[in-house]
């Protein structure tokens, strides 16, 4: 079966109805592209580039970002290629910096660490501009909770855009800033964040945590972890609203994207752009093969509208 999902690989990703939906791969590092191209991929949804940060004694320098960023750019040809700015200082850590703060995952975290240590964050978006030559980049902002950080970071973009022409580099015109919603206050209020980017990506891991307040790597309330609770699927199904209305592109890049068990909700909830761990997108595909959005649409909206808890079995019977 393994092998019959392989062929399927340059299988379009289309429901039965017609939809075309987006199945991207999430890397951690550059050589998994050529996986990600493999298992049939459309694009690169998420590279979490905090993993070139990790585990080393010295930070990466801007050419070694270049090489890392632009392999994977290259790798991809014309397909699109998400990468997210360093998210550290939570469950992911540099390794000189054992986590001090109170409570970590409420803390100085990705672009809040990226903002305090402009330094380090100017190094990273001239490695990107100048890697955007060689393909379709799209840059992806982690943990975002407010307007002004959004403004920060254009201006840094700004500033190392400056700085490289005046260095004589050349920059793709087309590079497309997006920002992660895995903070609930900016799926509740996401239409201004609509207007100053160009796409947003759902990180269930971080939203589920952070709208449960239950902690993604603490055993002891694990089961409380909802991936499914009515508060978390309506703020998915807000975004991917405000997201159409607005014409912005919205992606989900949590687990829950390459889980078979919510593909067909995720569905329902109106979602075209799954992003996940490479070996999943053949059966992800073959389930959105199967499915038929006008139906899961109904389905779903009907439980969103009154359900303590959605029914899955419901959801996945067909
Ligand atoms: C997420 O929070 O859902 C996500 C994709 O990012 P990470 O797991 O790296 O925090
Ligand atoms: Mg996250």
């Amino acid at each position: 079966e393994r092998e019959f999902l392989l062929l399927q690989k340059d299988a379009p990703a289309v429901t039965v109805d017609g939809v075309h939906i987006e199945l991207e791969a999430n890397i951690e590092l550059p050589e998994e592209a050529k996986l990600a191209l493999e298992m049939g991929a459309t694009g690169i949804g998420l590279y979490r580039s905090e993993f070139l940060f990790m585990n080393r004694e010295q930070l990466p320098s801007e050419d070694e970002q270049y090489e890392a960023y632009s392999s994977v750019l290259k790798t991809m040809g014309n397909k699109p290629v998400t990468i997210r700015t360093l998210d550290i200082g939570s469950d992911k850590n540099l390794n000189d910096e054992a986590t001090v703060a109170v409570n970590p995952a409420l803390g100085l975290r990705a672009v809040r660490y990226c903002l305090a240590h402009p330094e380090m964050f100017l190094t990273q978006l001239r490695a990107l501009l100048r890697a955007s030559v060689h393909g379709r980049l799209r840059i992806l902002i982690p943990m975002i909770s407010h307007m002004h950080e959004v403004f920060a970071v254009k201006q840094y973009l700004e500033q190392a855009q400056n700085e490289l022409m005046a260095e004589g580099y050349s920059i793709n015109d087309n590079i497309e800033l997006g920002a992660m919603v895995e903070i609930p206050a900016i799926a509740i209020a996401i239409e201004p964040f609509l207007k100053e980017l160009d796409f947003v990506s759902i990180g269930t891991n971080d939203l589920i945590q952070y709208t449960l307040a239950v902690d993604r790597v603490d055993d002891e309330v694990v089961n409380l972890y909802d991936s499914v609770h009515p508060a978390v699927l309506r703020l998915i199904h807000m975004t991917i609203q405000a997201g159409d209305k607005a014409g912005k592109h919205v992606a989900v890049c949590g687990e829950m994207a390459g889980d078979v068990l919510y593909t067909r909700l995720l569905l329902g909830l109106g979602l075209k752009s799954f992003s996940m761990h490479p070996q999943h997108i053949p059966d992800i595909k073959q389930i959105v093969r199967h499915a038929h959005t006008n139906v899961l649409r109904t389905k779903v909206a009907k439980t969103l509208n009154h359900a303590i808890a959605i029914d899955l079995d419901e959801v996945n019977a067909s």
